[in-house]
C-alpha cells in the first residue's frame, strides 16, 4: 500500500503522522497545546464513550490534523470542528477530504456562540463535545461550555490525569476545589481511561485521562445559582481561611456582602461549626448555605470565571 493510502486508512498511528507532519513542513505548537493523538484505539475508546451514533452533531474542539475528525465523521450525522491554527488549513483539505459531514470553523474556541452553532447545525439541539483538549486551556474551555446552558448533552475529552482527578474528587481531598463543584452541578463525570504519553506526538510531560461529563436534565441540587457560585469562588480563592473569614472578605456576589456574623449564623443552622473550611463542604451543603443566605441583589452579571 502506498504512504497516501496508509495515511488515509488510519491517520492516528506514529508513522502517518510523522509523514504528514513532514509533508506539510509542520510543527506542532506548543502555544496551541498540540499533541496529536497516533493511537486509533485510544480515539476508538472516546467515540465509544461518547456512544456517537449516525443521529449525533457533535462538536470537536481542535481536530489538529484530522485523526479523531476522520473517525467521528464516519460514527457521527455530522461533525463541526472549531481550529485555531490555520496553519493546519492544507493538511485537513486533504486528510478531511473524502468526509463531506465536516464542517470546520477556523476560529478559537473560547470566543465561539456555542448556542449558534446549536441553532446553525443541530436544529436547537444540544451538541456531543469530544475533544483531545489542549491543555494550556481546558479549564476555561470547560467553564465556557458548562456556563452556556444547554449546550451540550455530553462532553467527552481527553485532559491531563490531574485535572480528571481534580474534577471527580470530594470534600476533604486536596484536589476539591471550584472546577470539581461547578462541573459536579452540570455533569455526572466519569473516568473513562488513563492514556499514557506514548499515544502522543510530541509526548506531553504528564499521564493523560479521557473524561465523560453528561449533562444533568436539571440540576441535582435545588440552590440560589448566582449566590452558590459567588460563595464557592471566595471559598477556593482563599481555601486556607475558615469559610466565614472567606465569605465575608472576598464574597460579592450581585453586589451583596455577607458579615462574618451572617455567614456564621447560617453555618450553625446547617450544623456546620464556625471554624469549617469551604474544602470540607459538599455541593449540597455549598446549595443549602446559598439558600439561605440569599436572595441575592441585583447587580452586575458575572460569570463562574474560575
Ligand atoms: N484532535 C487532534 C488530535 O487528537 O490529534 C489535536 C489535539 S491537540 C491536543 C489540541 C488542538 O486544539 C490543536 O489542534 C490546537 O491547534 C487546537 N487549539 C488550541 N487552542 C485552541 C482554541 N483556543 N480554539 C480552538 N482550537 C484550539
Amino acid at each position: 500500500m502506498k504512504k497516501e493510502e496508509q495515511m488515509r486508512e488510519v491517520l492516528a498511528t506514529p508513522g502517518a503522522t510523522r509523514y504528514i507532519l513532514e509533508k506539510y513542513g509542520i510543527r506542532a505548537r506548543k502555544k496551541y497545546g498540540q499533541n496529536f493523538l497516533i493511537d486509533a484505539n485510544v480515539i476508538r475508546g472516546i467515540i465509544d464513550a461518547a456512544q456517537i451514533t449516525q443521529d449525533d452533531c457533535v462538536l470537536e474542539i481542535g481536530p489538529g490534523i484530522g485523526s479523531m475528525t476522520q473517525l467521528l465523521s464516519g460514527a457521527a450525522g455530522k461533525v463541526i470542528c472549531v481550529e485555531i491554527d490555520e496553519s493546519l488549513r492544507p493538511v485537513l483539505s486533504e486528510t478531511l477530504e473524502d468526509c463531506d459531514n465536516v464542517k470546520i470553523l477556523w476560529q478559537d474556541i473560547l470566543k465561539t456562540d456555542l448556542r449558534a452553532i446549536c441553532d446553525a447545525y443541530n436544529g436547537g439541539k444540544p451538541l456531543k463535545v469530544v475533544a483531545n483538549l489542549p491543555y494550556y486551556v481546558t479549564t476555561p474551555i470547560l467553564m465556557q461550555l458548562l456556563e452556556q446552558k444547554n449546550v451540550f448533552r455530553s462532553i467527552t475529552v481527553m485532559v491531563q490525569k490531574e485535572v480528571a482527578d481534580r474534577i471527580r474528587s470530594g470534600p476533604g481531598s486536596k484536589e476539591y476545589g471550584a472546577l470539581s463543584l461547578a462541573v459536579q452541578y452540570y455533569a455526572e463525570p466519569e473516568a473513562v481511561m488513563t492514556v499514557s504519553p506514548s499515544c502522543f506526538i510530541p509526548r506531553p510531560g504528564v499521564d493523560s485521562s479521557v473524561l465523560c461529563l453528561r449533562a444533568y436534565g436539571e440540576p441535582p441540587v435545588e440552590c440560589n445559582e448566582k449566590v452558590m457560585f459567588g460563595l464557592i469562588r471566595a471559598a477556593f480563592n482563599q481555601r486556607r481561611k475558615t469559610l466565614a473569614n472567606a465569605i465575608s472578605h472576598g464574597y460579592c456576589a450581585g453586589g451583596k456582602q455577607y458579615t462574618r456574623e451572617e455567614v456564621t449564623e447560617a453555618l450553625e443552622e446547617m450544623g456546620l461549626p464556625a471554624t469549617v473550611r469551604g474544602e470540607a463542604l459538599s455541593l449540597e451543603q455549598f446549595a443549602q448555605l446559598s439558600l439561605i443566605l440569599g436572595p441575592e441583589q441585583k447587580g452586575p452579571e458575572q460569570s463562574i470565571g474560575f
